[in-house]
């Protein structure tokens, strides 16, 4: 198998399988139960919730409040803050389904809904969010890193255009595919909820987290035993928590020399795509066969390229058979029509039908680059002719 869809999710280490498997097999009582053991769980919890502050650049009172994954992390930060229906909330056009349906719902529930589009980098538009501020606006919500195109948003350069008309805005980062591939920082860019989710890192599927940072309050928007300071009942998940943390810390170990490598594998990548352009340029008497979506400042981890005059549904299909996994738009909402990211960047219709997405894990090689431009370049001379 090639395994070139880690935007949709990676392999486990096997490290963090085992911190899950052993926490469960030995440690598995309740942590909010009153036995000692229960209780020391619960202070080693307390301080992953510390570690995590601490790997996303917060203060030592903000919270960690842990969730089945980023697509809770995103609505509880989301409806949690939907408090006043006079003021406005403002959401990227670029943003996953798990935030862009929540302001669609937002809006259906009457609140007053803004969103704002995309430049041709994939970023958000900076001067239609300053003009789209006002002091009106009371919640702002952006990703950090795009989960098509790998766009990164300026994230300083987001909150400063907020701070300039509403300074009491609360500013939430969807920071899924960011988080342990490039630094950033809660505090210096004054972030004040951050979702993020272990299996974008290596980690195990059904475990996340929303930060919270002191500066604001949210409300809960489930009920029950009041666990995570009451904004989130549920037993508390204490395996996949711990397993969390040994990701992270897996994840930040490399997280310089991952970037080189990954960068290497994308330039690589580029490459191939452009001479491939060339040939089929030349064999259709054409002048563009293939355009790359993503550009050099965009993560390396992330390329969406588009096949003009195909499917990418059916490219990745092939690919399937061949046992090659790539992506074609976000797998959460792979039964779309369209693609509203990069349509939003100025892409038209039948050009975003031709998209597919390959994304990278630092393990991934030029090797396998090769086979499949390989079964690219079959797929598009032999089969679809
Ligand atoms: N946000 C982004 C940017 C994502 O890429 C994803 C996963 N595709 C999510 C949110 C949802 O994360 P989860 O699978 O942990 O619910």
């Amino acid at each position: 198998m090639i395994y070139l869809d880690n935007a949709a999710t990676t392999k486990p280490n096997k490290k963090c399988l085992e911190i899950f498997n052993k926490i469960n097999a030995e440690r598995y009582f309740n942590p909010s139960a009153s036995y000692s053991s229960s209780f020391s769980l619960n202070n080693e919890i307390n301080e992953v919730r510390q570690k995590f502050i601490k790997y996303l650049g917060g203060e030592q009172n903000d919270k960690i409040i842990f969730t089945s994954g980023a697509t809770e992390s995103n609505n509880l930060a989301i409806f949690g803050s939907a408090v006043n229906k006079q003021k406005k909330y403002i959401f990227s056009l670029g943003e996953h389904p798990s935030v862009y349906n929540c302001a669609c719902e937002l809006k259906n529930r009457g609140y007053n809904v803004d969103f704002v589009g995309l430049n041709k980098n994939g970023c958000i538009d900076y001067d239609e969010l300053e003009l789209l501020c006002n002091s009106d606006v009371c919640f702002v919500s952006t990703m950090l890193v795009n989960n098509e195109t790998g766009a990164i948003n300026d994230i300083s350069r987001i909150r400063q255009i907020i701070d300039k008309k509403a300074p009491n805005c609360v500013f939430h980062v969807d920071a899924v595919q960011g988080f342990g591939k490039i630094n950033f920082s809660v505090l210096k860019s004054k972030i004040d909820l951050c979702s993020i989710s272990a299996h974008k890192i290596h980690g195990i599927k059904g475990i996340g987290i929303l930060y919270i940072s002191n500066r604001v309050k949210i409300k809960n928007i489930n009920f029950g035993g009041n666990q995570e300071f009451t904004i989130r009942s549920g037993t508390v998940n204490s395996a996949s928590i711990f397993s969390f943390l040994t990701s992270t810390e897996e994840i930040y170990k490399n997280i310089d020399d991952n970037f080189h490598v990954v960068s290497k594998l994308k330039k690589y990548l580029v490459d191939k795509i452009n001479v491939l352009n060339k040939e089929l340029c030349k064999f259709n008497n054409e002048k563009e066969k293939i355009k790359i979506v993503s550009d050099e400042n965009c993560l390396p981890h992330i390329v969406s390229i588009i096949f003009l005059g195909n499917r990418g549904e059916t490219i990745m299909h092939y690919l399937d058979s061949k046992d090659i996994f790539v992506g074609t738009g976000s797998a959460c909402s792979s039964n779309k029509v369209g693609n509203r990211v990069l349509e939003s960047m100025g892409y038209e219709k039948n050009e975003v039908i031709g998209a597919i997405r390959v994304s990278f894990n630092p393990e991934n090689t030029c090797q396998e680059i090769d086979v499949l431009i390989e079964n690219i370049k079959e797929y598009i001379l032999t089969i679809n002719t």
